[in-house]
């Protein structure tokens, strides 16, 4: 097998395994909070953590950091779990944030009794006057002195829901003069009337991320807490709070106790898209996209629903690697990924998506064959299939030029072309209407000319090899053509514009097709071949009377002959 190199958090659990970490307690876990769908960031946290599990014989929890009730919802976690399932990773748990609240609150407690935290009941405005500058240490405010009677009544109160959103926030008594902003009193707990999506009306407090995040590890038992870089000076207040409750007693039962540590990796960006879930859902709010799962947007729905099968997205993530260091990557390495997997995977078919009428002349009104098509030239178990061929087809409109310049490889007056799994036709005339435009195509076949046939003219080479479908046997499609949804490479990154300035007016383009019969059965989500033209799947807006395509991706290169 190949060896690859560790990645740094593999060479991470490596050492300490070495120096001893039993390694029946390496535990990771996936926080998402459900207050958006999956992105294809998401997925490289994903593939990390739960690439870990099963590299480790781990468990990996699915933990819904559920903290924030302003934005969360159950639509939210029942997507995020579906697009896991769909990338074909297991957890072990299903956890929320929100089932720790009681706990978290008890912890507060305790940090309270210990001097540690402390009810603050200034504006939000003096509390930020008070902070400081990274350069300047921030200075102390008028309740940072407060008993621990008075602020576990407060607290109380806050959590009995006594006050009104923004009277008090608690915070956690640490160093207003630190070097890191982060540890100068950070908030803990903010007061906030509003219905959770799992807890009710519960809750008149709710925790923040900070405070949060370390504890539930803790809970969890989580070894390796990987998050993104920008979480870096976030890790001493992280070893803070679990210092506050670690071990939990001084009875000295906890000292098998894991405490997690965390590490912080590149997140992944992606060029000619946005990430933040927020911007997601101003595209889905706005009606700029039609939902999540539009198949414009980076969501794990938008990409699945746009024909990305889960194992391209997951060798994708493997080859950009886990590293410390942030980068843009390019898109059409994604794109590069799925049409490898495509290429191996998809049966190919025939479909024209802007057709002409060719008539062969030659060919005997009525007749109709049964064409022995290959399903996939890539994959000998693919087998083959029946295409019917009769006197009148669809080419595509740009297969034909009536007079070829120089290298047209395709159909013009006097020239020769074989049309795919059938025979060689050759250009005689074409009928146009009034205004010039070509509405038929007269064209003769070789009679002897039969692909697989075997005779002397089923291997005559000529210039090009064209697509087709026989005109009343073809199914009518909608086919839905994609570009990108941004014309900009980086469409947030500009300090004028928003982010919104970029769109590409013409990222959706709906056409009318016509595709072989064998696709009238085609089901939501099979994904096909359509020759020379590209990788497209059915959508879930399709039904039997109405076939509705989506283009995946565009052929890398048009197949060879
Ligand atoms: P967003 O900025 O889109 O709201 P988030 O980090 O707030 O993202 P979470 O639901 O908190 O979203 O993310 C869950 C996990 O996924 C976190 O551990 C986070 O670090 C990771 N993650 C989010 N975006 C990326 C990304 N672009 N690359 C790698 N990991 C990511
Ligand atoms: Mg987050
Ligand atoms: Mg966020």
């Amino acid at each position: 097998a190949e060896e690859k190199s560790l990645h740094f958090i593999e060479q991470i659990i490596e050492d300490s395994l070495a120096s001893g970490f039993p390694q029946d307690k390496l535990r990771f876990r996936f926080p998402p909070e459900p207050n958006g769908y999956l992105h294809i960031g998401h997925a490289k946290s994903i593939c990390l953590n739960f690439g870990l599990g099963l590299k480790y014989n781990a468990p990996v929890n699915l933990r819904f950091d559920d903290t924030n009730p302003a934005k969360e919802e159950q639509e939210y976690v029942d997507a995020i779990k579906e697009d896991l399932q769909w990338l074909g990773f297991n957890w072990a748990e299903e956890r929320y944030a929100s089932d720790y609240f009681q706990q978290l609150y008890d912890w507060a407690i305790l940090m309270i009794k210990n001097g540690k935290a402390y009810v603050d009941s200034q504006s939000s405005e003096d509390m930020a006057a008070q902070k400081g500058t990274p350069t300047q240490p921030g200075v102390d405010g008028p309740y940072r002195n407060r008993s621990v009677e008075e602020n576990l009544t407060l607290f109380e109160g806050m959590k009995n829901g006594d006050f009104q959103e923004g009277s008090h926030v608690l915070r956690a008594k640490i160093d207003m003069a630190s070097t890191n902003m982060l540890m100068r009193d950070p908030l803990m707990y903010r007061v906030l009337h509003r219905h959770h999506h799992r807890t009710g009306n519960d809750w008149k407090i709710y925790p923040m991320y900070d405070y949060a995040h370390g504890e539930s590890d803790y809970i969890e038992q989580i070894s390796h807490s990987i998050c993104t870089l920008e979480f870096v000076m976030h890790r001493e207040l992280y070893n803070w709070f679990l210092d506050q409750i670690y071990p939990e007693s001084s009875s000295g039962s906890n000292d098998k106790k894991v405490k997690p540590h965390q590490y912080e990796f590149a997140r992944l960006n992606l060029n000619y898209t946005v990430m933040s879930k927020r911007k997601l859902l101003q595209l889905v709010q706005e009606n700029i996209v039609n939902g999540w799962d539009d198949p414009r947007m980076p969501t794990i729905s938008g990409l699945r629903r746009r024909g990305y099968t889960a194992n391209s997205i997951r060798k994708f993530c493997d080859i950009i690697g886990v590293a410390k260091r942030e980068n843009v990557i390019d898109v059409s390495l994604l794109e590069f990924c799925l049409r490898e997997d495509l290429n191996k995977t998809a049966p190919r078919v025939m479909a024209v998506l802007d057709p002409v009428k060719v008539i062969i002349t030659n060919y005997p009104e009525g007749k109709e064959e049964l064409l022995d098509a290959e399903n996939n030239q890539e994959d000998e178990n693919a087998g083959f299939r029946k295409v019917p061929f009769s006197r009148e087809l669809y080419i595509e409109r740009e297969d034909f030029l009536e007079v070829a310049p120089a290298k047209f490889f395709r159909l013009s007056i006097g020239n020769e072309v074989r049309l795919k799994n059938a025979y060689i036709i050759k250009g005689e005339s074409v009928v146009k209407d009034s205004e010039g435009n070509i509405t038929e195509i007269n064209v003769t076949y070789d009679t002897d000319s039969l692909s697989g046939s075997g005779s002397e003219a089923s291997k005559r080479k000529v210039a090009g090899t064209l697509h087709w479908v026989s005109i009343q046997h073809a199914v009518e499609a909608e086919v839905r053509l994609y570009d990108r949804l941004f014309i900009d490479e980086a469409p947030d990154s500009h300090k004028e514009k928003n982010f919104l300035d970029f769109m590409n007016a013409n990222s959706l383009q709906i056409v009318k097709g016509f595709v072989e019969p064998s696709l009238s059965t085609a089901k939501s989500g099979d994904k096909f071949q359509f020759q020379r033209l590209g990788y497209f799947n059915v959508d879930k807006d399709s039904t039997p009377s109405k076939l509705v395509f989506n283009k995946t991706v565009g052929l890398k290169d048009a197949w060879e002959e």
